[in-house]
């Protein structure tokens, strides 16, 4: 993967990632034209600081043309959607080729209305070169032994050899998870659905009654009735989408097969948390998009793929789609964030396996 946002040697040359201005109205902007699976979008969240910050909107556009190079400078254009009805639709974007050593990076946004009468501007530095950066919380039942990693060498599949931790998985959607300390949770026999709702509110040590872009996974052992679920998204008392649990159970063991199945579900459970639904049920999003059964995606059931799992499990990628991988980078952010808007539709955990 020599293109990965990984190789720290190329990292200082990539343009891709999370941009930040100063000032009382503040964006991040997020540009993604280079490095890892690069989407070709620019997309934003603009904050108001007055007392405390507070969410305002978000844009997200594709890239017009090819970009420029003048002065020292990639130069490109594009025309935005917004959460709002905005005059100033066009953009034009301007990043700094080879800044100094010392210097952060810089990227400047200029906001245009159809005729080019000029909107705000903003003056971005370098912050990342992922695209969100969501705190994890992973708390442990007594007795049980969470997963770590699985070389995908071990066994006969697509993509790159490689050894994938939940943080490696979603570091290569352009995702940043930062491990937070982890608690154990007191054995129980089995699990219900509302217990597990207490749980995540007594043991989430970060958790808030408002939207941020912090998660919560318990590694639990077993389900109420044996459900044979793998795992299960939650929300909170009042917010959408805020953890999920892994029921080890069903997927314990230290055989390859067993940790691919671990890894799968992991990931698999916390992309509801970012309000990706299953590829065969993405017709039930408002408004409503394509089913994509054949996606090879961690969204997809291996045994709802269409020439069955052992086909699956031989090509995935380990990946999410291209069309999830521009939700999770340039979602508008109540539609990607933790206990942001409520799952599309309806609530993805009742029909979660
Ligand atoms: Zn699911």
């Amino acid at each position: 993967m020599g293109n990965s946002v990984f190789n720290k040697k190329r990292r200082g040359k990539i343009l891709s990632g999370r941009y930040r201005s100063s000032g009382k109205l503040s964006l991040e902007l997020r540009v993604d034209i280079d490095g890892y699976r690069p989407v070709n979008k620019v997309s934003g969240d603009f904050f108001i600081a007055r007392g405390k910050t507070r969410y305002v909107g978000s844009f997200i556009s594709d890239i017009a043309k090819k970009p420029k190079i003048k002065s020292g400078n990639v130069i490109f254009e594009g025309k935005c959607k917004f959460t709002w009805n905005a005059q100033f639709s066009k953009i034009q974007v301007k990043i700094q080729r080879n800044p100094k050593k010392s210097t952060p990076r810089k990227a400047t946004i200029q906001f245009l209305s159809e005729d080019g009468t000029l909107g705000g501007k903003y003056d971005c530095n370098f912050e990342s070169n992922y695209f969100r950066t969501v705190q994890y919380e992973q708390d442990v039942e007594e007795g049980v032994k969470p997963f770590e990693s699985y070389d995908t060498s071990s066994l006969e599949g697509g993509g790159p050899d490689r050894r994938l931790s939940v943080e490696v998985a979603f570091a290569e959607a352009g995702i940043e998870f930062q491990r937070m300390p982890s608690n154990i949770i007191t054995s129980h026999r089995e699990w219900e659905d509302e217990e597990l709702r207490n749980l995540m509110k007594e043991h989430f040590s970060l958790l808030k009654d408002k939207p941020q872009w912090k998660v919560w996974l318990f590694v639990a052992d077993k389900q109420e009735r044996g459900s044979g679920r793998r795992g299960t998204m939650l929300n909170g008392e009042k917010r959408p989408r805020q953890g999920c649990v892994v029921f080890h159970n069903v997927i314990r063991g230290s055989k390859p097969v067993a940790l691919r199945e671990q890894l799968w579900t992991y990931i698999h459970e916390l992309g509801h948390c970012f309000n990706l639904l299953h590829s065969h049920q993405k017709a039930r999003a408002d408004p409503t998009i394509m089913n994509r059964p054949s996606a090879l995606s961690w969204m997809t059931f291996p045994e709802y793929y269409p020439d069955g799992s052992s086909e699956y499990w031989k090509k995935f990628t380990f990946q999410f789609d291209d069309e999830e991988i521009i939700h999770l980078r340039h979602g508008f952010r109540n539609d990607v964030i933790m206990g942001g808007n409520d799952c599309i539709g309806y609530k993805l955990e009742s029909f979660d396996v």
